[in-house]
């Protein structure tokens, strides 16, 4: 399968020299478009307030350019919208699924737990980073890790209306129900490893951070024990040289893929 690396979603955090990205995939399937994350879409474009609260406006400082949404750049490759019937999500903060209502066609895919966790909010600031509004109208389908494997990590295999060659990775820890999305390329396999880490450092050897994107992740995390035992296992299964692993937000990752 094809897949296009695209950044939807250029922000300008301070302290974080580059600023991040929003990094999402493009598949070109046999059946269609299917799309990993979605950035910020229209509507955070042109109605920023509807669905980015004010503090994660000043702490990430999004671009917000109509010409970086995944509508956009699907249409500049010669598709419609409805060419999309699938899109998966690593999780559903708002600057993963703000593109979601720009594609009418799509089914929308995510654990149980992540769609549970955004629906009934038990925080103010669950409340924040899920917008209610980003959802509206969309057609979504759940999932649930049924103990099947994936280079060492459990796995949801066999989505259906997906090819067999794209699974979600449960990797637990920014989200309730936050996953990585394996994708057999033909360059072989990818990890898009979501917010499971922020900088490529992270997962390299030996680690490094910057200071803001460590706070970042922090401040973010829903369930610490387990998004730093997920960071450790991502680092072994980089350092096997056989997936190509990458976050959603680190520029240089994406400017090598790319
Ligand atoms: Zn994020």
């Amino acid at each position: 399968m094809k897949v296009h690396h695209l950044n939807c979603g250029s922000m300008r955090p301070p302290l974080v020299p580059g600023g991040i990205v929003a990094h999402c995939l493009l598949i070109e399937t046999d059946d269609g478009l299917v799309l990993v994350d979605t950035g910020f879409g229209t509507h955070e474009v042109t109605d920023p307030a509807q669905t980015i609260d004010g503090l994660s406006r000043r702490l990430l400082r999004p671009l917000l350019d109509i010409n970086e949404t995944a509508v956009s750049q699907v249409e500049k490759r010669g598709y419609a919208p409805g060419d999309v019937r699938h899109i998966l999500l690593t999780h559903l903060d708002m600057d993963h699924a703000g593109g979601l209502r720009d594609f009418p066609n799509a089914t929308v895919h995510v654990l149980d737990e992540e769609l549970e966790a955004a629906t009934n909010p038990r925080s103010t600031k669950d409340k924040m980073r899920f917008p209610k509004a980003q959802r509206e109208g969309v057609t979504f389908q759940t999932h649930t890790a049924t103990g099947e494997e994936w280079f060492g990590f459990e796995a949801v295999k066999n989505l259906p209306g997906l090819p067999e060659d794209v699974l979600i990775v449960p990797l637990i820890g920014h989200t309730r129900g936050h996953s990585g999305i394996a994708v057999r390329s033909t360059n072989g396999w990818l990890l898009h490893a979501g917010d499971a880490y922020f900088y490529r450092g992270e997962v390299e050897t030996p680690p490094s951070n910057i200071f803001a994107l460590k706070m970042t992740a922090r401040q973010t995390e829903t369930i610490r024990a387990q998004r730093l035992s997920n960071v450790e296992r991502l680092k072994e299964l980089k350092a096997r040289g056989d997936v190509e692993v990458f976050c959603a937000h680190d520029p240089v990752e994406l400017a090598r893929l790319g």
